[in-house]
């Protein structure tokens, strides 16, 4: 059986297969973080800063682009093929713009060959959609791989026009994946060697490697991706490979806040937090993190940090295997789009059912989020309603099966948070007003969650916001039950 990244292994050598020297930074910068030519000026700047820890730069495709080829994508499987071309023109004429401000004459011109090649081939695949009028799973992660193909090329010349000798590594070469499309998991030991094979040469004679995020394929080349916001997840599969000394996510904001600054204006930087806080949050629903990024690193042990690419010169968030202190709620958020889903059996609950129940979600490919059982009942939530009906009918003579959608999970996240009984009480009695309707007990000690209307998630997390973070109390005051800063001890 193949072997994947979140998996435990055993007599796992500590140090890179290759030599190298004392440090290794792999640095992530997201969408925002390359999306026009001061940002990729700034991450420059950002990365020439780190050149005595042997970078190696991993890039999401320019800000908005991945949901752009999306949108091309639906427009050419619904016959709209127009509509699609001009998508992705403008896509073109981005990246050809930013090249002409970023490159001199001579880099420009390989590099814009390189881009029209990508596009011609980007082209040709919405063709196919038109004529076959549907976006599957394995063409889409085709199509929206395309964007990190481009922002890493631009990137790479972009840095090398500046001084700084940087070499590009196609990630769909190094990183190999099962084959479930949209959502692939990484095949660690073969991901592993490649990765080291074709980096450690460019490490060893000083070159910067830069590889689109997102991005990997089947170990027959089958282009797959790690899932919408998966970049994250690549810096920490590359970091994991190379025995990195630390990972570094570049985004938007200072850190992980105490909620998402969209929603809460004054939420706080939290300075540091576990890894399994930091997880628990990327789990349910902060979007600063893609949930499976912190699994390779716990694996090694390697800091993750989390930083402002607009405001370098921040501290940000330190995420460390622990975290001695800290507050009891640290942080408050929402996963939206949820689907609670009650399944009954008049046989009640066994372990028949629940092998069935399994059996049916995972043929379906369809994730669960939280379970809990009683007499003759299964609850539990998933993220999209979409293989519902096909699990039901595959059930049926076995339970019944009832979903309602539009759902968010809101929840808090704090170390021993579920041992302070205090902090359920509040919770409860500040959203008592609004139809929580399932109380949901996860099996670990650092959160605690509710259900609610996906309509009331925003005033949820704003309200116990307020409640565990107050604006007005002074620095002094917190410690008690939330603290605007988690510091290690
Ligand atoms: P990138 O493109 O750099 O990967 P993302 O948009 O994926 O950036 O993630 C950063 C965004 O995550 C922030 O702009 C913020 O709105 C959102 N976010 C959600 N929850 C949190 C949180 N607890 N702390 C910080 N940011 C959060
Ligand atoms: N570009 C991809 C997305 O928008 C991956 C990422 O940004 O991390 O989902
Ligand atoms: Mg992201």
């Amino acid at each position: 059986m193949s072997e994947h990244i979140g998996e435990q292994r055993t007599e796992r050598p500590r140090q890179s297969r290759f030599e190298r020297g004392d440090e290794l930074v792999v640095m992530k910068f997201g969408g925002t973080s390359v999306e026009d030519a001061a940002a990729i000026s700034r991450l420059i700047g950002i990365v020439r800063s780190r050149l005595g820890a042997q970078p190696v730069v991993v890039v999401s495709a320019l800000a908005r682009v991945t949901d752009q080829l999306l949108e091309a994508g639906n427009a050419a499987a619904n016959g709209h093929l127009g509509l699609a071309l001009a998508t992705v023109r403008s896509i073109y004429v981005r990246h050809e713009q930013l090249a002409d401000l970023l490159v001199n004459e001579s880099a420009y011109s390989a590099l814009d060959r390189e881009l029209r090649s990508e596009f011609r081939a980007l082209e040709s695949l919405l063709h196919d959609l038109e004529a076959s009028r549907q976006l599957d799973l394995k063409s889409q992660d085709h199509l929206l791989g395309f964007g990190e193909c481009f922002s890493s090329r631009l990137v790479k010349e972009a840095l090398c026009q500046a001084g700084v000798t940087a070499a590009h590594v196609d990630a769909r070469a190094c990183i190999v994946t099962d084959a479930r499309h949209g959502q692939a998991s990484p095949v660690w030991d073969a991901t592993e060697q490649r990765l080291q094979q074709a980096l450690s040469p460019l490490l060893e004679s000083g070159q910067v490697p830069v590889l689109g995020g997102f991005i990997a394929a089947t170990c027959h080349g089958v282009p797959t991706t790690l899932g919408r916001g998966g970049s994250d997840f690549s810096a920490a599969i590359v970091g994991a490979a190379l025995r990195a000394t630390r990972i570094e996510i570049w985004t938007d904001v200072d850190g992980i806040m105490t909620a998402d600054p969209k929603l809460c204006s004054d939420a706080r930087v939290i300075r540091k937090m576990s890894f399994d806080e930091a997880a628990e949050l990327a789990h349910f629903g902060a979007k600063v993190l893609h949930p499976s990024t912190l699994a390779p690193a716990v694996r090694e042990n390697i800091p993750v940090y989390i930083l402002n690419s607009r405001r370098p010169e921040g501290e940000g968030t330190e995420i460390v295997a622990r975290v001695k202190g800290g507050s009891v709620v640290s942080a408050i958020t929402a996963k939206r789009t949820v689907a609670a889903v009650e399944i009954e059996s008049p046989q009640g609950v066994g372990s028949e059912l629940l092998r069935a129940v399994y059996a049916a979600f995972d043929r379906h490919s369809c994730p669960v989020d939280l379970m809990a059982t009683s007499l003759g009942r299964v609850s539990l939530l998933v993220g999209s309603t979409a293989a519902l009906p096909a699990i039901a009918a595959d059930l049926r003579g076995v339970a019944d099966v009832r979903w309602e959608n539009h759902k968010a999970l809101v929840c808090l996240v704090g170390e021993n948070i579920r041992r302070q009984p205090e902090v359920a009480s509040r919770v409860f009695a500040a959203v008592a007003d609004m139809d929580v309707r399932v109380v949901c007990q996860g099996a670990s000690d650092r959160t605690i969650s509710f259900l609610v209307e996906e309509s009331k998630a925003d005033e949820s997390v704003q309200r116990l916001h307020g409640i565990f973070f107050p604006q007005q109390e002074p620095a002094r005051d917190w410690g008690g039950i939330s603290s605007a800063f988690c510091q290690a001890g």
